[in-house]
C-alpha cells in the first residue's frame, strides 16, 4: 500500500475546526457577546434569543461602540483592542476578553452582523459575516452602542449542529450564563428574552439583592442571608487575603432537582465543583433530601493563587490551594447560617 500524502488543510476547514472548539453551543456565543458588552463599559445589556439561541441570538448594549473604520478589524482573526502584546498579557488583563477571536470564530459558523455607533458618531455602520466571508462595511442607522446578531449558528457545520440539544436545554444554558453575568454586575441593567417573551430584567441599580429579586423572584430575594467572611487566622487554611461575600438562601428556600449557585472568583463567573460542594456541605443536614439552596458568592483570592485561563470556552477555574479555598467558602456560608441561628456551631477545628 502506498503511504497517503500529507496535505495542509485549506483555511476554511481550519477555521471551522477551530471555531467548533471554542463555540460549543448558543450559550457560549452569548457568553462571549455579553463579555464584549461589559468590556465596552455598557450600563445596559439586552439579550434576546430565538429557539434557545439555535436560530437567533441578539445582544445589544450602550457601550463605547466600534468606529466604522474598525468594524472589519473587530471581526478579524486575532484582532483585539484590549492588549497590545505578551507583556500586557503578563501584566494582567483587566478585561474579560483579550484573545480577539470571539467575533471571528462566531462569524465562521453562523451569519453574523455587527452594527455599532460610538457616541460621537453621527451615523452607525454595520458589517456582516457569513460562514467566514466578511462583507463590506455599510452605513446603518442605529442607537449608540453595539448590536451583535448571530443567526443560524452552525448552519455550515452540520455535524456540530447535530450535537445541539433540545431547545429548552439550550435555553437553560443561555439562561444560566445571562443570570451569572446579571448577578455579577448588579450595576448593569441586564435583560433576557426568549422567543419574544421576557425571562427577566435587572434594574442595574447596583444592589445585589435587587438583582436576585429580578432573576429569582421575591421569595428567594427576601430569604437571602448576607455573607461577608475573612479568615481570622492563617490556621484556617485559606490562602492569604481570601474574602468571601454575597448572598445565600435560607435552608428552607430551596428548589428540587438542581441548585442555583452562581460563583465568582476575582469577579469572574466560574464553575467549580469544589465551590459547589463547599456550599452544600455548609448547609449540612439542614437541607431536606434532594433540595438545593440558592447562592451568589464572590470569592476573592490573590491572583497568583488561581488559574482562570484553563480553556477559553470553559468557565472552569483551578486553585493553587483548592482545599483552602473550599474550606473558606464552607466557613463563610456556615457563619452566615450560624449568625441567623440556622445551624448549630460545629466543633472547633484542630
Ligand atoms: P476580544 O474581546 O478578545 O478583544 P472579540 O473578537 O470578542 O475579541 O472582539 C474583537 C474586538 O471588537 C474587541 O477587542 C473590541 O475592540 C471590539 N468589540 C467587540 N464587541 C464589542 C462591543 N459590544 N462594544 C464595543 N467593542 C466591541
Ligand atoms: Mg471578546
Amino acid at each position: 500500500m502506498e503511504p497517503p500524502e500529507i496535505e495542509r488543510l485549506d483555511e476554511r476547514t481550519i477555521q471551522r475546526i477551530a471555531a467548533g472548539e471554542v463555540v460549543e453551543r448558543p450559550a457560549s456565543v452569548v457568553k462571549e457577546l455579553i463579555e464584549n458588552s461589559l468590556d465596552a463599559g455598557a450600563t445596559r445589556v439586552a439579550v434576546s434569543v430565538e429557539a434557545g439561541g439555535t436560530e437567533g441570538i441578539r445582544v445589544r448594549d450602550d457601550g463605547v461602540g466600534i468606529p466604522a473604520d474598525q468594524l472589519e478589524a473587530a471581526v478579524a482573526e486575532h484582532a483585539t483592542s484590549k492588549i497590545g502584546d505578551i507583556e500586557d498579557l503578563e501584566a494582567g488583563v483587566g478585561t474579560l476578553g483579550f484573545r480577539g477571536e470571539a467575533l471571528y470564530t462566531v462569524g465562521a459558523v453562523s451569519r453574523l452582523t455587527v452594527r455599532s455607533r460610538p457616541p460621537d458618531a453621527d451615523v452607525g455602520a454595520e458589517v456582516t459575516v457569513e460562514g467566514g466571508d466578511v462583507g463590506e462595511v455599510r452605513p446603518a442607522g442605529c442607537p449608540t452602542g453595539t448590536t451583535v446578531e448571530v443567526d443560524d449558528l452552525f448552519y455550515n457545520t452540520p455535524a456540530r449542529k447535530k450535537f445541539l440539544k433540545r431547545v429548552s436545554t439550550e435555553f437553560d444554558h443561555v439562561n444560566t450564563v445571562v443570570t451569572g453575568y446579571a448577578l455579577a454586575n448588579p450595576d448593569v441593567a441586564v435583560s433576557l428574552e426568549h422567543d419574544g417573551r421576557e425571562t427577566f430584567a435587572t434594574e442595574g441599580n447596583g444592589d445585589l439583592r435587587s438583582a436576585v429579586l429580578a432573576v429569582y423572584g421575591r421569595e428567594v430575594a427576601e430569604s437571602m442571608l448576607e455573607v461577608d467572611w475573612e479568615p481570622e487566622s492563617e490556621e484556617e487554611g485559606a490562602p492569604p487575603a481570601t474574602r468571601v461575600t454575597g448572598l445565600v438562601s435560607h435552608p428552607e428556600t430551596t428548589r428540587s432537582a438542581r441548585d442555583y449557585l452562581a460563583t465568582y472568583v476575582n469577579d469572574r463567573y466560574v464553575t467549580a465543583g469544589a465551590l459547589r460542594e463547599a456550599v452544600l456541605e455548609a448547609y449540612g443536614g439542614q437541607l431536606a433530601p434532594d433540595r438545593y439552596p440558592f447562592a451568589v458568592l464572590f470569592v476573592e483570592v490573590p491572583p497568583d493563587e488561581v488559574d482562570v485561563n484553563v480553556h477559553p470556552r470553559k468557565l472552569e477555574v483551578r486553585f493553587d490551594r483548592e482545599a483552602g479555598v473550599r474550606a473558606a467558602v464552607e466557613s463563610a456560608v456556615e457563619s452566615a447560617l450560624l449568625d441567623h441561628g440556622l445551624i448549630r456551631s460545629t466543633a472547633p477545628r484542630g
